[in-house]
């Protein structure tokens, strides 16, 4: 029987702690979330009927600051998953050093059929059950699956409408209204960055390794844009409508111009077409799942040939999937560092609405990169010390900062 979300991270999370003899008491604080908010979202249709949908917020850690984590509107959306989501934004926050600690939150609803004004609708009265929780010094939502700008620029407005002007309640919010040049592309630039100093690790280059990409939405199309610009050669990219392969590589631009028009890749003309399952069996030097969770399973790991993963995704490994790549020699580098350029970036977005000044481009990329350089080579020295995963390292240093973190405040 596979586990739950939840059950697999805490799985990673006793495996480091066990490993660092924390002991049962700091355990404790950690196995269970600080707060979960359940509310029910009655809203009218266009058609007038009414209808109720389910909203979560959870709130796993603030030890190292504010709570932090992104909202997700989808069909699959449930407690354990939330749950699981935010724990490893605490335990994200933490390895990236940035001064938050982790939630997340999200709607069970498929955004598609419904209309925009029915998505506002929902987005505000969501707020306006949750705005008590939430708040520039306390809880900060940003986008995540089927959320951007837009629902974010909603969330500041109902928000400031019940608290004063609050720009810093939220991130991702757009660049003309107290958004962060750089924000957008920022995941998948992080994930960019990991895969050219996880190459380098192992004395490879990014300059013609041949990378396949799963998901090619926020994170996959900023990720296939700047591994392209590294020099990379992107030979897969699949979305939930197919996949296209390339050996001579894919026109990176063409294709996301075509995800811009149309909202998917089907009848994209970039190269073979072939089964959106099969992309992760595809023989490339890095794999980047960076669709969904649970992706890589017992079900299909045997067929995954790509010696390096980079968990674009949150989640996309199962725990026994993972050990058994790990038995192989793979590498996998772990979400809780690979996509935490997101909120690196969100973290200087909020710095900026606090000091109610505006960076450059340039200023937040380059800070951006220096994060991401600084958070590999701490985890591959943790890595090479210890003799265990990235994966595992990565927690060790993100319970090592929020354990200390708990103490100095106090249990
Ligand atoms: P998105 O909604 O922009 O894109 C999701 C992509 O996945 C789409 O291209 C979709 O077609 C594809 N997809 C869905 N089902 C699929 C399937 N069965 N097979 C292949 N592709 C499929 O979402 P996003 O913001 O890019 O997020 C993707 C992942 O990255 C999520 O796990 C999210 O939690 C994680 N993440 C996002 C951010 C961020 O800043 N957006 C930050 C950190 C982590």
């Amino acid at each position: 029987m596979a586990m739950s979300a939840f059950e697999a991270t805490n799985l990673y999370f006793r495996r480091a702690a066990d490993i660092m003899q924390l002991g049962q008491r700091i355990e404790a604080v950690f196995e269970t979330p600080s707060r979960e908010v359940k509310v029910a979202l009655t809203v009218e249709m266009d058609n007038g009927e009414v209808r109720t949908f389910e909203g979560y917020r959870v709130q796993h850690d603030n030890s190292r600051g504010p709570f932090k984590g992104g909202l997700r509107y989808h069909p699959h959306v449930d407690p354990d998953e939330v749950k699981s989501l935010a724990s490893l934004m605490t335990w994200k926050t933490a390895v990236i050093d940035v001064p938050f600690g982790g939630a997340k939150g999200g709607i069970t609803v498929d955004p598609k059929q419904l209309s925009t004004a029915e998505v506002e609708r929902l987005t505000r009265r969501f707020i306006g059950k949750i705005h008590d929780v939430i708040g520039p010094t306390l809880d900060i939502p940003a986008p995540d699956v089927n959320t951007n700008a837009q629902h974010m620029a909603w969330i500041y407005d109902e928000y400031s409408k019940l608290h004063g002007h609050s720009p810093a309640v939220v991130t991702g919010k757009p660049v003309e209204l107290y958004g962060s040049l750089g924000r957008e592309a920022a995941t998948g630039r992080g994930v960019a960055i990991a895969t050219r100093e996880t190459l380098k690790s192992q004395g490879k280059h990014v300059e013609g390794a041949r990378v396949a990409i799963q998901g090619f939405g926020n994170v996959g199309t900023f990720t296939a844009r700047f591994l392209h610009a590294m020099g990379a050669k992107i030979v897969a990219i699949a979305d939930h409508t197919g996949a296209v392969r390339n050996a001579a590589g894919i026109d990176v631009e063409k294709a996301i111009a075509h995800v811009k028009k149309h909202g998917h890749i089907a009848e994209l003309d970039v190269g073979e077409r072939f089964k959106s399952d099969e992309l992760l069996f595809e023989p490339v030097d890095v794999l980047v799942p960076a669709a969904l969770g649970n992706v890589i399973t017992m079900h299909n790991v045997a067929n995954v040939r790509a010696p390096i993963i980079v968990e674009g995704a949150n989640g996309p490994t199962d725990p026994e999937a993972n050990d058994a790549l790990e038995r192989r020699g793979v590498i996998v580098v772990p979400d809780i560092y690979a996509n935490a350029g997101g909120v690196t970036v969100s973290y200087f977005e909020w710095v900026q609405n606090l000091q109610q000044f505006t960076w450059s481009e340039d200023e937040v990329n380059s800070k951006l990169e220096a994060k991401m350089v600084k958070g590999f080579e701490t985890i591959h020295k943790v890595a090479r010390e210890r003799q265990v995963s990235l994966r595992t390292a990565a927690f060790i240093v993100a319970i090592g900062r929020v354990g200390k973190a708990r103490v100095l405040r106090g249990l």
